[in-house]
């Protein structure tokens, strides 16, 4: 663990790693449907991956990404800054947004994650997917949440993650990764074996 602040800290954890996942927005938005009336006043100035997030996918974002610096929450800010340190080491990280990728494997819209019921049922969700780390009762919903980022990075090498966003030329590049199907239908082992065989790459430990 290290501050949100901590470059150095940021940029080693990340050295070597093959997918980095961000929940959080890379920057501003340049508002491409800013003038729909037609769409939800709150996300008419929001990016592209945040729109389809919501018209597509029914996964409304709490918060729609600015277009002004003066708007920009802290966590925002944060996030803001570990992409650029990202991308000027070299990397081109994912943005994810567990609550979505929660939604999708569960196929239904889970109890709130600040409740008991609502991180067991995370973690029941996370459970076949993954050799679930000592202790992971005691996580915090924050933890629970990195743990969903990096499965959906993991799943964007084989095709069981996929981005949302828009592709029509007046749009931005947003896009928002979360799993293609629910926990149920997802078959992790083989179909991850299969494409990292073809990788050439060593399977992680399930
Ligand atoms: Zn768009």
């Amino acid at each position: 663990m290290f501050e949100s602040t901590d470059l150095q800290g940021i940029i080693g954890m990340a050295t070597g790693a093959d997918r980095i996942a961000i929940d959080a927005p890379d920057q501003l938005s340049t508002a491409p449907h800013s003038g729909q009336s037609w769409r939800k006043p709150k996300f008419r100035s929001a990016r592209c991956a945040e729109i389809a997030l919501g018209e597509v996918e029914k996964v409304w974002v709490p918060w729609a990404t600015p277009t002004g610096q003066s708007s920009v929450p802290g966590w925002m800010q944060v996030g803001f800054d570990v992409w650029a340190w990202m991308r000027a080491a070299g990397h081109e990280p994912l943005e994810i947004y567990p609550a979505g990728a929660f939604r999708v494997l569960a196929g239904k819209v889970p109890p709130k994650k600040t409740t008991s019921a609502g991180l067991h049922a995370r973690i029941e969700l996370i459970e076949p997917h993954v050799e679930l780390p000592v202790g992971i009762e005691m996580w915090s919903h924050d933890g629970i949440d990195a743990l969903a980022g990096a499965l959906v990075a993991l799943w964007s090498l084989d095709g069981r993650a996929r981005p949302v966003g828009h592709d029509a030329p007046e749009c931005d590049s947003s896009s928002i990764w979360l799993p293609r199907s629910s926990s149920a239908e997802a078959t992790p082992r083989d179909v991850w074996r299969r494409a990292a065989g073809s990788e050439g790459l060593e399977p992680p430990t399930f």
